[in-house]
């Protein structure tokens, strides 16, 4: 077990968090006349800073006790957290698995914390002995491993992320932002066993709620008490708790759309292969597909030409675009385009 106090930076230890005004009553009955707000209106009230009810439901569904669960602004916010609570700006460091996804790379510039890359392996595997040496260096504090990672589309090997997870005495986050879609199973049972452990998900891709911005992160109720010491006390609006609240009522509905999205990926697969630009189409265990082509960057602005957006990734997978997985209709729509286009 790793000794939590040591982890957390100074001044987040000694910080005292904002008090809200309904912190000391949580009743839901009574005259409000504590937090400033106006008593007219249908959005007049701050929302639960805590999202209880929200918390009950993900609790049910995810088998994790709700002291365990952090809500985030998107897991963006959780990300960035991360880096507040944890690393020392200007000296400390943290680590990703390259190519990943770009927002960890961001938020350690926004936090002025110096990123360590090391490279997938050639099937885009996160190997422990890749960074062996590195989980020794006294200034990394942070690590970040995506699986199913984004832009590769496939999951990590459990046995590699765990002995990364044990024989370090930083904080390592997972981000399975895609684990909906995968065979593989989720790493959050693991939080019980490792408290330096960090699994985080989100309702912006499964759950169909990317407007609605929430992240949800699993972790030692310890950590999870210095993530609510330093979120913006009302972080999630009540909308979108309400939101997130009416999608998990509704839980078979997104199951359903996760089956049709993963049976439309194995056959946008199977039909990308027989389309001569297409150089490879790795396998997926996510929402998109990553595909290799003779010319990423023609091929892009070919698509655009005909309103059709892909992620252009040639710079960090060479010749490749990443192609989220739409519905039958635009698929089609897709495969059409990429079949008239010649290089
Ligand atoms: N993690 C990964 C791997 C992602 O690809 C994304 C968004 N594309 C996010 C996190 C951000 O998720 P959210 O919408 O919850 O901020």
């Amino acid at each position: 077990m790793a000794d939590i106090d040591k982890l957390i930076r100074q001044n987040v230890k000694g910080l005292i968090p904002y008090s809200c005004a309904r912190d000391e009553f949580m009743g839901r009955d009574g005259i409000f006349l504590d937090a400033n707000e106006n008593p007219y209106g249908d959005l007049n009230r701050y929302p639960d800073p805590y999202q209880r009810e929200l918390k009950a439901a993900i609790s049910k569904i995810k088998g994790v006790p709700e002291e365990n669960i952090f809500l985030g602004n998107g897991s963006d916010e959780i990300i960035d957290l991360c880096f507040r609570i944890f690393c020392n700006p200007g000296s400390d460091k943290a680590l990703t698995f390259t190519p990943t996804y770009g927002m960890y790379e961001v938020s350690a510039g926004i936090n002025d914390v110096r990123l360590i890359k090391i490279p997938l392996s050639d099937d885009f595997q996160a190997e422990y002995k890749s960074v062996q040496l590195e989980l020794k260096n006294p200034a990394l504090k942070l690590i970040f491993i995506c699986s199913p990672n984004n832009p590769t589309g496939n999951s990590m090997i459990g046995f590699e992320i765990e002995s990364i997870v044990s024989g370090f005495g930083g904080i390592v986050v997972i981000d399975e932002a895609y684990i909906d879609f995968s065979d593989q199973p989720s790493f959050r049972n693991l939080i019980s066993r490792y408290n330096n452990l960090i699994v985080m998900q989100t309702f912006s891709k499964s759950m169909g709620l990317a407007a609605a911005r929430l992240g949800m992160a699993f972790m030692d109720s310890t950590l999870a008490g210095y993530f609510n010491k330093m979120k913006p006390p009302y972080n999630i609006s009540t909308p979108n708790q309400k939101a997130a609240l009416k999608c998990l009522s509704h839980y078979e509905l997104s199951k359903n759309k996760i089956r049709v999205i993963k049976n439309e990926r194995e056959r946008l697969a199977s039909e990308l292969k027989k389309i001569s630009i297409i150089e490879k189409v790795f396998p997926s265990d996510s929402n998109f597909l990553l595909v290799k082509t003779g010319n990423a960057d023609l091929i892009y602005s070919e698509l655009v030409e005909n309103k059709i957006i892909v992620r252009n990734r040639n710079k960090i997978v060479p010749g490749c675009l990443r192609i989220t997985v739409g519905t039958k209709r635009e698929n089609d729509k897709l495969l059409g385009a990429l079949r008239r286009i010649r290089l």
